[in-house]
């Protein structure tokens, strides 16, 4: 029977324990699994590096709820990212966003060139752009969105319109949106990258990636043998908490979403503030396609321009209460970051994106809005203004 995804999130992926009724999950940390007398392994499972209850049961759960054919959790979102990247052979070539997560495009500068594979930057918001960009070696199509941190909408139907013909697969790392908010496998992809650690999770406590895959065909196999072999296993604690958070997922995506909606509008007519990244504004260029592809909300990530440049966007910063000073995203409880200033960005990665210095980037949280606003409220209104 087919359920609403609400619905789905809950029960995706649950076993009832055999042996003790047990509602919530067991944890089940094992490293190696019993042989029968003839040498069969009956339950499929044989050693925690191939596979684990918690992980397969999580792998199940976000196989259904996106769509998809097969799943592979993975130690991190970067172990997810560098499976899916390994596909790829010396000579082959990868096209890009300019503003790709820096994770990502450090891998492709520190490990992939050596290893033989290029990358092509181009901006994936314009399709023009990618389809110049293809050349014969091209064998993938790799999108963040929406991206980090200025949360440009890349159109995944065009992608997919442009890469099928030529036999060119496309990978969307949607950690920002989820599958609550956007099916990029629906529309074609080949595989959906996620950072667990944010939104799937949700509480801030967990390191741990995600990919699913529309078939199970050679990507997934492959991916899956780069991951055993170089050891990207997940923790099986780590798959009980991502699991745990993917039940609360819709309500979530829909608190943060709708709070962010709200503080995007707010920002976008306060005096102190000179420009917001938000893709449900009707300003924001990349809104018609959001419309589309996001219908459901545009998720908890928004950026905005600070006026009086460098020195009012830390200043801003400084003053916050409620918010959090920190790195990372897709938590309940709501995050700022002056990107610039941050020692763990690294500025120039390779692909000419320069961050802008009176930026700040707001992890919206499950807060009451009201709170919100007038904490970035009273933060924006202490700066100076001639
Ligand atoms: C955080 C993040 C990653 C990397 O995930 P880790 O779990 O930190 O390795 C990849 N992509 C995006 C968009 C992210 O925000």
């Amino acid at each position: 029977m087919h359920h609403h995804p609400d619905t789905t999130a809950v029960h995706a992926g649950r076993v009832i324990d055999a042996a003790t009724g047990a509602v919530a999950l067991p944890i089940h940390l094992s490293t190696t699994f019993e042989r029968d007398p003839n040498g069969a392994y009956p339950r499929g499972y044989t050693y925690a590096t191939f596979n684990n209850p918690n992980r397969a049961w999580l792998e199940d759960a976000v196989t259904e709820l996106e769509g998809g054919a097969a799943a592979i959790a993975t130690s991190s979102g970067m172990a997810a990212i560098a499976s899916i990247l390994s596909v790829l052979k010396a000579g082959e070539r990868v096209i890009v966003s300019y503003d790709l997560f820096q994770g990502t495009a450090r891998l492709l500068n520190d490990q992939l060139r050596q290893w033989g594979v290029e990358a092509d930057v181009v901006d994936t918001t314009q399709p023009e752009e990618i389809e110049a960009a293809i050349r014969p070696e091209t064998r993938m199509i790799w999108i963040d969105t929406p991206s980090n941190p200025l949360m440009r909408v890349t159109d995944i139907a065009r992608v997919v319109e442009i890469a099928r013909p030529r036999g060119v697969r496309v990978a969307v790392d949607s950690t920002f949106a989820t599958f609550v908010l956007q099916r990029p496998l629906d529309l074609g992809a080949d595989v959906t990258v996620y950072a667990a650690t944010k939104y799937i999770s949700g509480h801030s406590d967990v390191v741990n990636g995600l990919a699913v895959f529309r078939e199970k065909g050679e990507l997934y196999e492959r991916a899956r043998t780069f991951q055993i072999n170089v050891g990207l296993t997940p923790s099986p604690f780590d798959c009980w908490l991502v699991h745990r958070g993917l039940r609360t997922l819709p309500y979530r995506m829909r608190a943060h979403s709708q709070n962010a909606q709200a503080i995007a509008s707010f920002l976008e007519t306060h005096p102190r503030v000179d420009r917001v990244y938000y893709p449900g504004l009707p300003s924001n260029e990349g809104w018609t396609t959001a419309q589309r592809q996001m219908p459901h909300g545009c998720g908890g990530m928004l950026s905005l321009s600070v006026k009086g440049g460098r020195e009012a966007a830390t200043g801003t910063v400084a003053r916050v209460k409620l918010f959090t000073r920190a790195a990372s995203l897709g938590g309940v409880e709501s995050l700022i970051e002056h990107r610039a200033s941050s020692p763990i960005q690294t500025r120039g990665q390779g692909t000419g994106f320069v961050l802008p210095d009176d930026l700040l980037r707001l992890s919206v949280g499950i807060e009451h809005a009201d709170d919100l606003i007038s904490d970035l409220d009273q933060a924006l209104s202490g700066n100076w203004v001639p």
